[in-house]
């Protein structure tokens, strides 16, 4: 296939599903790579620790000039050590955004001299090879993010990642409204916008609309306040700071990624503490409780995060007593809500009292834009053609509808998915063809799972180990006595104890054995295999439970 000149865009991930945001533009040969984020794993990716995108496309699409990294949030940076194990290229991103990323490189070995460099300041552009790469400021729940507009032969794509309109940001720059109308004069070819909120209607608000809700709370509380949040919401830590201050309370940071975060962020100027505010954790217990404002991680109830430790009394420096405060300041991340219920449940029997965020008392505000914000964008850069990213499908879906009542033609606003190629020139928008894309997950010695794996112990979780042992004369052929089979997590039958189904199980594997020919018997790995799929398909049958079999077998 010969490679057009056309202006082509697909997303190894992140296009119908949430997470693992990674896009790649590419004009005739030459190719950029727009954000390489992970996604986190669900309760049925059993010892998964993440997953990354599938990148063996990347290998084929052309020449690769560079990473650009929009902002610091893991489902868009968190695979970037995986994407400079295989691929040498300078990957660029603003100070703070490469802060974090060499943080993730410190903890794997496979890159060796990665090279980092800075976006340009916004307004500016850096080129590569086609591309002309220009930065604006956004919005966001973290600092330094960037939408990018990418001039390009084929026209201007404006790629927002992840904003929001917030006119009143607690910390950093808003989203540039001017200069997004000004790109929307001269003329945008393509707006690919986040979905992320495209199905809640109104506005999301601004950061400045939390600080009330939560300053009325610490306000009447007499005891410690303990607020969780996302580390790297260093917007939220700048309010939770100013509250503190205002109401004579000293603010102590628990968890080391909120340590870390405050650390950078200080260090780059975006999270003011005023002198003697912050005190250590220790210092912080020492103090009444009512002069005590603590910034705590576990805001999705991770099991060994600071405030899952501290909800069962095993943090070691935080101890709640009752009547403490504690206020969850953050998103409940879909798939999180019995970690962090339980986590609630715990702290809530230490004599806590816990306030989560509502439409009554606002103590969080997202970081991505809903329905109005959305439009008001598709206003101001009145592109020809829209691509929803950033979202599960049905995000997308509603991002797309948005698209076509703000008058855009229905044939120009496109509902891709991950591998989809995108083609866009001057007459329109379409899917060319599928490239390959996929889930490799990794586990927390950083090595990859494989899918055997993941599912075995699928198996092993949902319906136990079954071993059968089997002492089997190569020579004669027999199994000598009964097989013995030892179970653990597999409950036969519900209505007798099991003793039936179990004797059956023995029956179905003398017979696998005893219709084994002696070629069969003499290959272990063959015999296994046979007693494998003959108890399989029994238990099956029988019990409707797909256990893990592992044969053992005792040659005499
Ligand atoms: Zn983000
Ligand atoms: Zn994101």
């Amino acid at each position: 296939v010969s490679r057009s000149s056309h202006l082509e865009i697909v997303a190894l991930g992140g296009l119908g599903e949430f997470g693992m945001n990674l896009m790649l533009y590419r004009h005739g040969d030459d190719c950029i790579v727009v954000d390489a984020g992970i996604m986190f794993p669900r309760q049925e990716h059993l010892g998964v620790e993440v997953i990354v995108p599938e990148m063996s496309f990347l290998e084929s699409c052309g020449t690769l000039h560079g990473v650009i990294l929009t902002h610091g949030h893991e489902d868009h940076i968190g695979a970037v050590p995986y994407l400079l194990a295989r691929h040498d290229v300078p990957v660029f991103s603003t100070e703070y955004t490469r802060e974090l990323v060499r943080a993730r490189l410190s903890q794997h070995d496979g890159v060796r001299d990665p090279r980092l460099k800075l976006l340009p300041p916004d307004g500016q552009t850096r080129t590569f090879g086609p591309f002309a790469v220009e930065t604006l400021p956004a919005a966001h729940s973290i600092p330094r993010a960037k939408m990018l507009a990418l001039h390009t032969p084929a026209g201007v794509v404006v790629h927002t990642a992840d904003f929001k309109l917030d006119p009143v940001p607690a910390a950093g720059a808003g989203t540039d409204l001017g200069r997004l109308a000004q790109l929307g004069r001269d003329g945008v070819l393509a707006l690919m916008s986040d979905s992320t909120n495209a199905d809640r209607p109104g506005f999301t608000g601004s950061e400045a609309s939390v600080r009330p809700g939560i300053e009325e709370l610490v306000a009447a509380c007499p005891n410690r306040v303990v607020v969780t949040t996302f580390a790297s919401n260093v917007q939220r830590l700048q309010t939770l700071a100013r509250i503190a201050a205002g109401q004579r309370r000293k603010i102590a940071f628990v968890g080391s990624s909120i340590e870390f975060h405050a650390e950078v962020a200080q260090r780059l100027g975006l999270l003011e503490l005023p002198r003697g505010l912050r005190v250590s954790v220790e210092r912080a217990m020492q103090l009444p409780r009512r002069e005590v404002l603590l910034a705590v991680t576990g805001s999705q109830g991770e099991p060994l995060s600071a405030l899952a430790r501290i909800s069962v009394g095993k943090h070691g420096e935080v101890e709640l007593d009752p009547g403490d405060l504690v206020i969850h300041s953050a998103r409940v991340i879909p798939g999180n809500e019995n970690s962090i219920g339980r986590m609630i449940d715990h702290l809530l029997r230490r004599g806590a009292e816990v306030v989560t965020s509502s439409p009554r008392r606002r103590v969080h505000v997202s970081g991505h834009p809903s329905q109005d914000e959305l439009r008001l964008l598709l206003q101001l850069v009145r592109p020809r053609h829209l691509v929803p990213i950033h979202g599960d499908y049905r995000q997308l879906h509603a991002h797309a509808r948005l698209g076509v009542d703000a008058g855009l033609d229905r044939s120009n606003v496109l509902l891709a998915e991950s591998g989809d190629l995108i083609r866009i020139h001057d007459g329109g928008i379409q899917i060319t063809e599928r490239v390959h894309v996929g889930q490799v997950f990794i586990d927390a010695t950083l090595d990859q799972v494989d899918l055997d794996v993941l599912r075995d112990r699928r198996r092993i979780a949902g319906d136990g180990i079954v071993v059968p042992v089997v002492a089997v004369d190569r020579e004669k052929g027999v199994v000598n006595g009964y097989p013995e089979i030892v179970t653990r997590g597999f409950v036969p039958d519900r209505d007798d104890d099991g003793d039936g189904v179990m004797r059956e199980a023995g029956r179905v594997v003398v017979a696998a054995v005893a219709a084994a020919s002696p070629e069969e018997r003499a290959d272990e790995a063959v015999l296994k295999a046979r007693i494998q799929t003959e108890l399989r398909r029994f238990l099956r049958r029988r019990t409707q439970r797909q256990p893990l079999i592992i044969p053992v077998i005792v040659e005499l």
